[in-house]
């Protein structure tokens, strides 16, 4: 099974007996939350981060979800911003055409910057 929101807060704050609403904040998630697709009320123990970026429950998360903490901290909390204006909220993914081949890239919501990261 892929990790629980629950896996990555012990992984960061150590085993303990409970964890308190602190323990979660603090870590960039939230204590409780519902599955993107069928809308199950979740807790931390069984919400699943999911690559969409939302939490799904064990029925849901099929394999969307996080093998290791590593990934999903990796994943969720590098924060990408443009390289032109500094904007971190509308950044989207996008293709260009290089010499080489269609490659990845991202753009900037707001100035429309256009680079490789
Ligand atoms: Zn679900
Ligand atoms: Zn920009």
């Amino acid at each position: 099974m892929p990790i629980t929101v629950l896996d990555y807060v012990k992984s960061v704050v150590g085993d303990k007996e409970t964890y308190s609403a602190e323990d979660f904040y603090r870590n960039g998630v939230g204590l409780t939350g519902g599955c993107q697709l069928c809308a199950a009320t979740l807790a931390a123990y069984n919400a699943y981060p999911s690559s969409s970026g939302f939490w799904r429950c064990a029925d849901c998360i099929g394999d969307t979800g996080f093998v290791t903490v590593a990934d999903f901290k990796a994943r969720t909390f590098t924060i990408v911003a443009c390289p032109a204006c500094g904007n971190t909220d509308t950044i989207s993914e996008t293709r260009i055409t290089t010499e080489r081949a269609e490659e990845y890239a991202l753009e900037c919501g707001d100035c429309g910057e256009v680079w490789q990261p």
